[in-house]
Formats: C-alpha cells, structure tokens, sequence
C-alpha cells in the first residue's frame, strides 16, 4: 500500500488530466429534479488509484495557494466555500487536507453548531452574515445556512411555514454576497449509508475520535430518506449560477479531496486575482537602499 508520503514524490503521474471536475460534479442548470440516489458516491475520475489523486491534490493546493496569496493582496473579491454533508462525510478530513491549507491570514474556517440562545433569539442569518469573507478573504463554512432547511426541517424544530420560506430568503442572501464580489460554492459530500457505518466503527475503535461519538448520529441515520429529500429540496430550490451546488462523490476521501482540490483551483483560476498596482516610487526605494547598505558598508 502506498502513503501520502510516497503519492507526492512520484514523479510519473499526469498531474494535469483532462477531466472536467466541474462539469462531472455541479449539479445541472436544468429544471430536472435531482436524485441524489442517482449519483455514485464512488467515483475516481481521472486517477489511476489514490496515490494518483493525492499527487494531483498535493500539485493543486500549491496553486490554490499561491492564487489566494494574489486574492488577498488584490483585496477585492472574496470566496465563500460551503461544505454540507451526513456526519463522517470527512468535512473535517478535506478542511485539513484541502481548504486548510491556504493561509490563515486571509482564510478562516467557520463551523456552524446547534444555535447558542443569543443565535437563536435573531434570524437565522445573523450568524452567518458576521462569518462571510470580507474583500480579500476566504471563508470556509463546515454546515451553514443551510441547517435551516435540514436538520430543522427533519427534526420539526420550526413549523413548515418558517423553514418553507427560506429557500427564497437564501436566494436572496447569496446574490447580496455576491452582487458584493464573493463567489460561492456549495459542495455536498455524497456518502453511502454503508461507509458512513464503517466510519462510526473506525471512531469506535480509535480513542483520539471518540469525542466525536454521538448517539444522535445513528438516529440521524434512520433518517437518512428524510435528509435526502430535504437536500434534494435545498439543492432544487438553491442552486443558481451565481452559488452553485456540487455533489462529490465521497466514498473515497482521496477522490474527495482532489475533486474538491480541483474545483476550488479552477474557480480561483476564473477569478484572476492580480497582485496590486505599485503606487510606491520602486526607483527612490533602490535609492534609499543603496544608501543604507554603503553606509553600512563604510
Ligand atoms: P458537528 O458538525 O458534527 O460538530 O455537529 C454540529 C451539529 O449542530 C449538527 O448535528 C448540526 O445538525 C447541528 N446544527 C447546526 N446548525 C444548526 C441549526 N441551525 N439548527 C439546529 N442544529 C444545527
Ligand atoms: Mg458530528
């Protein structure tokens, strides 16, 4: 078996393949209702095998890196990244892989927990609005928003009437972000009920991951038709050019990662962010260099 290790000295690899990770994965302009039985949650694109795909990642963070290096110095668009998923989907595991990577100075990692009393006695926007990047900056939310319409729906924790019209009211939300510079996009991780189960046993089994043990977990999954249908509904009712859904398939954390790694370069590719404009006079600044380093010298 090969490691990450190995996968990023491997020199063989195409770590350019021609392989459309946006248009394999974001979900259809169409009016078609989605199906998300209808989309492997296994896929390996392009890639020969995992040390294929964690080469390729490796090579793609790198640039994401340097694009938002050149993002953040513009100072003017920013990027909002949304990641909802079924527990142990490996939000966690592609923040520290993937988005994690870029650099803390202009990118932020947001996680969105059951609402504090303060959160809940505003709208459901409050909190989010705060967490939404600033020209410039990323912010990477682990759930979201989009809470409002899962798990309150699933769990009846609004009457219908509350959660029914929020779907506008996100529509709405996500052109003001974006009618401001920032450009989104939704990633869904797509698991099987079946891996989602293997996963629970590996926390079992793994002292450091208990604290992520929760029962509630399992009575999500004898939900697990009621979630479906409410992100069907979410991704129906919210998906729009301006912040689009992506369904990535996320049986496999390596694929998962790279599809990711790939759509976020691409994206930030789009954008071109320039670095700014030198008002600064660099012939006065080698002078005055000049003299300090003689009169150092002297
Ligand atoms: P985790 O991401 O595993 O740490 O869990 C966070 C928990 O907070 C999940 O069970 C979410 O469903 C829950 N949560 C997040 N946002 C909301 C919300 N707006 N209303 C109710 N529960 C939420
Ligand atoms: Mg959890």
């Amino acid at each position: 078996m090969s490691t990450d290790e190995d996968s990023t000295n491997e020199t063989h690899w195409d770590l350019a393949p021609k392989f459309d990770f946006v248009d394999a994965h974001r979900l259809p302009f169409s009016s078609d209702k989605v199906s998300l039985k209808k989309i492997d949650t296994e896929c390996s694109g392009p890639f020969e095998g995992k040390a294929h795909g964690r080469a390729f990642t490796h090579q793609a963070n790198i640039e994401i890196r340097d694009l938002q290096y050149r993002m953040y110095t513009e100072g003017k668009q920013s990027l909002l990244i949304v990641l909802q998923a079924p527990d142990a989907a490996g939000k966690d595991g592609l923040i520290r892989k993937v988005l994690g990577q870029m650099n803390p100075q202009g990118c932020r990692t947001y996680p969105f927990k059951v609402p504090s009393s303060e959160e809940r006695a505003h709208d459901f926007l409050w909190r989010i609005h705060k967490a939404t990047p600033a020209a410039g900056k990323v912010s990477v939310f682990n759930r979201s928003h989009y809470e409002d319409v899962l798990v309150v729906r699933v769990e009846d924790l609004v009457p219908k009437s509350v959660w029914k019209e929020r779907y506008e009211i996100i529509n709405n939300f996500e052109k003001l972000l974006a009618h401001r510079g920032t450009r989104i996009l939704k990633f869904y991780l797509h698991i099987s009920p079946r891996e989602q189960l293997e996963r629970f046993k590996k926390r079992l089994d793994d002292p450091t991951k208990h604290w992520k043990l929760n029962a509630g977990d399992y009575a999500a999954r004898d939900k697990w038709g009621d979630y479906r249908e409410a992100y069907e509904d979410a991704m129906e009712k919210c998906h729009s050019k301006i912040a689009p859904w992506h369904v990535i398939p996320a049986d496999k954390k390596w694929y998962r990662d790279a599809s990711v790694a790939a759509i976020v370069r691409d994206t930030l590719r789009d954008m071109d962010p320039k670095l700014p404009e030198i008002d600064a006079d660099l012939d006065e600044i080698r002078r005055l260099y000049e003299r300090e380093l003689d009169e150092l010298n002297e």
